[in-house]
């Protein structure tokens, strides 16, 4: 091991003088712990921006909570596998969700917003997420008339235009956008709800609508589907039975502009495989 490097009286005075604070930090916000002020998922949040705090030991932080002493401190962490040194800086995605639930807490769920021209594949790659539990899959309202193999409530709520101009003088949509001639939008009361679950919550929608989410929440993590090539698309889309010839013409035109809108999404993932843009959606919602 190389030497630890040589300080000056300053530079050790101040390290010093960093090292205290951050121990009071950490005191301090045990005691608010202790007090009931704060609860471990606070803690626990606040440890992703605070390196003072991500450095206490998860053993300290259960030992502060009222009605946990050492000896239930230490069975909670055998039983949730988290290491006696373990420090909060440390924790898995999944042992930070398991200690919470222990305190009837569970963290929010991320929100991811899919978009891409039409026909690339998206809906597909939302049917197989809505499978999975830790997933919440939105379901748009929307003015167009269901397509055969449509069902109201699964694939859509199929509504008027009057009820759709009602629910947005409602603001009853936590976006919302008009695509070929319909319009369309997400209704925010379930999004809302499944984020503080701890659900991650996909919305499946246009871009206009996922520029609207990320300026409203930035928490949104906005991904920009592209087909392998342009041949591919047409292909999807002209193999579209259920539009007529002029809505097919409009979708093709609108994708290629919806293409060149790339750019300002937080992640572009070609769409060669369902299975891989899957892998991809879950590790970016549990990372
Ligand atoms: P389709 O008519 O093919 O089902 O959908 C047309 C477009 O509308 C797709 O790009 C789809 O992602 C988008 N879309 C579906 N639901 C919503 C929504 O709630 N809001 C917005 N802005 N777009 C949506």
């Amino acid at each position: 091991m190389s030497a630890p490097p040589k300080l000056t009286p300053e530079q050790r005075s101040a390290a010093l003088a960093k090292a205290t604070a951050s121990r009071r930090r950490r005191a301090d916000l045990k005691a608010q712990v202790k007090n009931g002020l704060v609860t471990i998922k606070d803690v626990i949040d606040l440890a992703q921006t605070d390196s003072a705090i991500a450095k206490m030991r998860v053993s300290e932080l259960l030992e502060s909570i009222p009605g946990v002493g050492k000896i239930r401190a230490i069975a909670m962490m055998e039983r949730l596998g988290i290491s006696t040194p373990r420090r909060l800086q440390g924790l898995g995605v999944h042992q930070k969700r398991e200690l919470m639930k222990e305190f009837n807490l569970r963290s929010r769920g991320k929100l991811l917003v899919l978009s891409g021209p039409g026909g690339v594949g998206k809906s597909t790659v939302a049917a197989r997420l809505r499978d999975l539990a830790d997933f919440w899959v939105s379901i748009s309202a929307t003015t167009r008339a269901p397509r055969a193999t449509e069902k109201e409530g699964v694939d859509y709520f199929f509504l008027d235009d009057e009820e759709f101009d009602r629910r947005v003088a409602r603001d009853e949509f936590l976006e919302w956008a008009s695509f070929a001639g319909a319009r369309y939008g997400t209704p925010r009361a379930g999004v809302e709800k499944a984020l503080r679950a701890g659900k991650n919550v996909l919305l499946e929608i246009d871009i206009i609508g996922a520029a609207q989410v990320k300026r409203h929440s930035a928490e949104a993590i906005l991904i920009f589907l592209q087909p392998p090539s342009w041949d591919h698309l047409v292909a999807r889309l002209e193999g579209r039975g259920s539009d007529t010839p002029e809505r097919r013409a409009q979708r093709l035109k609108l994708a290629q502009s919806e293409i060149a809108a790339a750019e300002g999404f937080d992640l572009v993932l070609v769409n060669d495989e369902v299975e891989n843009v899957v892998a991809r959606l879950v590790s970016l919602a549990t990372s």
